[in-house]
C-alpha cells in the first residue's frame, strides 16, 4: 500500500475541517489515546457560527445534551459562552422542552481553539485537503493542495459548506465557503473519482446590523429567562456569564411591498440556483410567497458578543441583491436608520449524500473514510457535533481493530438523526425536529445523561471524574423518587388545604405526593413552594424526578414499543444479499435497497420507497433463507 509521495507527517486519524463536526470527531478520537491531526482552511476560524450563534432549540438542545453525555463539548462551550437563554416550550410537555442559547461567536470560537491546542494526541494543521490517498479500497492519507501527503490509517472529511462553494448575494456569486473563506477545491473530483455521487444544497444568512444604529429601547425586549439552566450534565461546566437581552420587531406593508416589487432579482425566483435551501429556515422572500395573506412576521435581534455591536437579524434571509437590502431592513420598526454591516447572502455547495455510509459513518465504498456534518446534508452546528463525535468515536474504534457503534434510533436522537441520513435521499438541507422522532417522550434533554453516559464510560468517552458526578446523580434521582412514592400528605395538613384552593382538587384523608404530582397544574416547583421538597435539591435532580413520576404510565408504553421494535426491527440483514433476485419485492424497492443496502429490517422499512408489503415480504424472505441455511447445515442422518 503506498502513498503518492513520501507522507510529510504520519497520523494515526486525519480530521479534514474544524467546524463543528471536526472538532468533536478530532476531540472524541484524541479522547480514545488516537493520535489526531485535524486539518482546517483557517486556523482562526476554527469552531466558527457563520449564521446564528445561537445552539439548542427544539431537538436541537435534545442533541447537545446527548453529545455531552458521551463527553462531547458543544454543550459546555454553549454554556461557558451563552450570553442570553430561554426554555423554549416551557408551557407544553417535557418532551418538546427545549433550552436555547445564544453564545458570544468570538468566545465560542476562541475556547474551542484553546481546548484543541490543550488536548493530548491532538495537532492541529492548516492546510487545504484537495486528495485522498486510497489503495485497495481502503484510505491511506490525505493529500493537500500544496502538493503535501499525510499518511493516515483513517480520514474524517467534515468539509462543511466548502466542497464546491458559491456564495450568492443577489444574483452576483463568487467562489467561497462562506463569506470571506475561499472555497475548497479537489475534493469533490476525489469523491467522484472513487465512484461517490455527490449532489448540491444551499443554506442562507441574514444580514448583520450595528446595535448602535438601532431603536432598541422602542422594541419588545426578550430577557434571558434561564440563565441557571444548563446543556452540560457536568456542574463544572456551569457557569454564568453576564446576560444580555434579544428585541423583537415585525415586517410591515413596505417590506412585503419592497420583496414583491424584486422578487425576479433573488437567486431563487430569479432562477439563477436551483439547489434546495432548509425549508424550516426560509428566507423572508419565501414566507411572504408561502404564507400571502399573512400581513406581518417576527423578527428577532439578537446579540452577537458582548464585544461587538453586530446584531444578527433572526428570520430575516434574502437573496435581494446588496444595494436593496438596507432599504428592506430600514422598513422594520426601530431600524429605521440601521448600519448594515454584513449583507446577506446564501451559499451553495456540494454534499455527499448519506445514503452512501453506514450507520458507523464510514463510507460503504472506502475503508476508513468517514464523513460527517453538513457535508451528509446537515444543517446546524448541533448536528454536525453529533455526527462528528459518532464519526470520531467510529474512526477510533476501526484504528484500534474494535466494532462500530451504531446508535438506534429509539435510544437517541443521534440515532434518529444518522438513520434518515442513511436511509432517505435529502431534497433538501436536514434539520432534526422532535416530530422526527417517535419515542420523543423517551428521548428528552433532561435525560440524556441517563440514556447514554453508561454507554459513553464502557466506551472512553467519559472519564471517571464525569462518571462519578453521573452516578451521584442517579442515585439522588432515585431517592427521590423513593421519597414521592412514600411520603404522603395528609388533608389535615396546612398544604393540602393550600393547594387545594390553588388546583380545586380536593385531597381526602392522604395522598402520596407522586400521586399529588400526577395532578395536572401540580409541579414540583410547587412542592418546594409549599415546603414539601427540600429547596436544595439541584433542579437537574428535582425536574428528572418529577417527569419520571408525572409521565410513568406514558413512559412505560413507550418503553414496551421500543422492546418491540427492538425485537423486530434490529433483525439484521445478511451482507451481500441479492434484492434483484427476490421477486416478491417491488421492483422500486429491490432498486432503493439494492443502493442503499440496509443494516437490518428497522432501516430496510424506513427506506423511502420500500413500502410495508415490501417490509413483510423482505421478513418472509429473510425467515425462510434462515431456514433453508439451517436445514443445508444440519447433518444428515
Ligand atoms: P463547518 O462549520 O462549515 O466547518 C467546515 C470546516 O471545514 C471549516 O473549518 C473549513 O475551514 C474546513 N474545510 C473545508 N474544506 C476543507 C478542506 N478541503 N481542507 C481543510 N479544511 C477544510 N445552520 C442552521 O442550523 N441554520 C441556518 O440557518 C444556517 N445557515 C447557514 C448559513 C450559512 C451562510 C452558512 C455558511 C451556514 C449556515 N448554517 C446554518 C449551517 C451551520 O453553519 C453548519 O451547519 C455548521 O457549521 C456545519 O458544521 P460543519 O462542521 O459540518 O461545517
Amino acid at each position: 500500500m503506498a502513498l503518492s509521495a513520501a507522507p510529510s507527517e504520519s497520523f494515526e486519524l486525519i480530521v479534514v475541517g474544524g467546524g463543528h463536526a471536526g472538532c468533536e470527531a478530532a476531540l472524541a478520537a484524541a479522547r480514545l489515546g488516537i493520535d489526531t491531526a485535524l486539518f482546517s482552511l483557517n486556523i482562526d476560524r476554527i469552531a466558527w457560527q457563520p449564521c446564528n450563534p445561537a445552539v439548542g432549540g427544539p431537538a436541537k438542545s435534545q442533541l447537545v445534551h446527548e453529545v455531552d453525555a458521551l463527553g462531547g463539548v458543544i454543550g459546555r462551550l454553549a454554556d461557558a459562552t451563552a450570553l442570553q437563554k430561554r426554555v423554549l416550550n416551557a408551557s407544553r410537555g417535557p418532551a418538546v422542552w427545549a433550552l436555547r442559547a445564544q453564545t458570544d461567536k468570538r468566545a465560542y470560537a476562541r475556547q474551542m481553539l484553546q481546548l484543541l491546542q490543550h488536548t493530548p494526541h491532538l495537532h492541529l494543521r492548516e492546510a487545504m485537503v484537495t486528495g485522498l490517498e486510497v489503495a485497495d479500497d481502503r484510505v491511506i492519507g490525505v493529500s493537500t493542495y500544496f502538493g503535501s501527503v499525510y499518511a493516515a490509517g483513517a480520514v474524517v472529511l467534515t468539509t462543511g459548506t466548502f466542497l464546491g462553494g458559491t456564495i450568492w448575494v443577489g444574483n452576483r456569486s463568487m467562489p467561497a465557503g462562506r463569506a470571506g473563506e475561499a472555497r475548497a477545491e479537489g475534493l469533490t473530483e476525489a469523491l467522484r473519482a472513487l465512484g461517490f455521487r455527490t449532489d448540491r444544497l444551499k443554506t442562507g444568512t441574514p444580514a448583520r446590523v450595528d446595535r448602535r444604529s438601532v431603536r432598541l429601547d422602542q422594541l419588545e425586549e426578550q430577557p434571558s429567562d434561564a440563565a441557571d439552566r444548563f446543556f452540560s450534565f457536568d456542574p463544572a461546566a456551569w457557569v454564568s456569564g453576564e446576560q444580555m437581552a434579544c428585541h423583537i420587531t415585525r415586517t410591515t406593508a413596505a417590506t412585503h411591498q419592497l420583496i414583491r416589487d424584486n422578487l425576479h432579482l433573488t437567486p431563487i425566483y430569479g432562477g439563477f440556483i436551483d439547489s434546495k435551501g432548509p425549508r424550516y429556515c426560509p428566507s423572508i422572500e419565501d414566507k411572504i410567497v408561502r404564507f400571502e395573506g399573512k400581513d406581518s412576521h417576527q423578527i428577532f435581534l439578537e446579540p452577537e458578543g458582548r464585544d461587538t455591536p453586530e446584531l444578527y437579524i433572526q428570520g430575516f434571509s434574502t437573496g435581494l441583491p446588496e444595494r436593496l437590502q438596507l432599504e428592506l431592513l430600514r422598513t422594520l420598526p426601530g431600524l429605521e436608520q440601521c448600519v448594515m454591516l454584513r449583507p446577506a447572502y446564501a451559499v451553495d455547495y456540494d454534499i455527499l449524500p448519506a445514503t452512501q455510509l453506514l450507520p458507523s459513518l464510514m463510507t460503504k465504498r472506502v475503508e476508513g473514510l468517514f464523513s460527517a456534518g453538513q457535508l451528509n446534508g446537515t444543517t446546524g452546528y448541533e448536528e454536525a457535533a453529533a455526527q462528528g463525535l459518532v464519526a470520531g468515536l467510529n474512526a477510533a474504534r476501526l484504528l484500534r481493530g474494535q466494532s462500530p457503534v451504531h446508535f438506534p434510533r429509539e435510544g437517541s436522537y443521534i440515532g434518529t438523526l444518522i438513520d434518515d441520513l442513511v436511509t432517505k435521499d435529502l431534497k433538501e438541507p436536514y434539520r432534526v425536529l422532535t416530530s422526527r422522532s417517535e419515542y420523543r417522550l423517551v428521548l428528552r434533554g433532561d435525560n440524556a445523561d441517563r440514556r447514554l453516559t453508561p454507554l459513553g464510560h464502557a466506551l472512553g468517552l467519559v472519564d471517571g471524574r464525569r462518571w462519578q458526578i453521573f452516578q451521584a446523580k442517579q442515585a439522588a434521582i432515585e431517592a427521590e423518587q423513593r421519597r414521592l412514592d412514600t411520603v404522603r400528605l395528609k388533608a389535615s395538613d396546612p398544604a393540602a388545604a393550600a393547594i387545594e384552593a390553588e388546583t380545586g382538587a380536593p385531597i381526602r384523608g392522604s395522598i402520596t405526593l407522586a400521586d399529588l404530582l400526577r395532578r395536572s397544574g401540580v409541579h414540583a416547583t410547587d412542592l418546594v413552594r409549599h415546603g414539601l421538597c427540600d429547596p436544595q435539591l439541584p433542579a437537574d435532580v428535582r425536574d428528572s424526578a418529577e417527569i419520571d413520576v408525572k409521565y410513568s404510565g406514558y413512559l412505560a408504553r413507550q418503553h414496551q414499543e421500543i422492546e418491540r421494535v427492538r425485537k423486530q426491527d434490529h433483525r439484521p440483514i445478511p451482507d451481500g444479499i441479492d434484492y434483484a433476485a427476490i421477486a416478491t419485492l417491488s421492483k422500486e424497492a429491490r432498486e432503493r435497497l439494492a443502493v442503499v443496502r440496509p443494516l437490518n429490517l428497522g432501516q430496510a422499512s424506513r427506506t423511502p420507497g420500500v413500502s410495508p408489503a415490501d417490509a413483510n415480504a423482505l421478513l418472509l424472505w429473510l425467515e425462510l433463507n434462515r431456514r433453508r441455511e439451517a436445514a443445508q447445515r444440519a447433518p444428515v442422518p
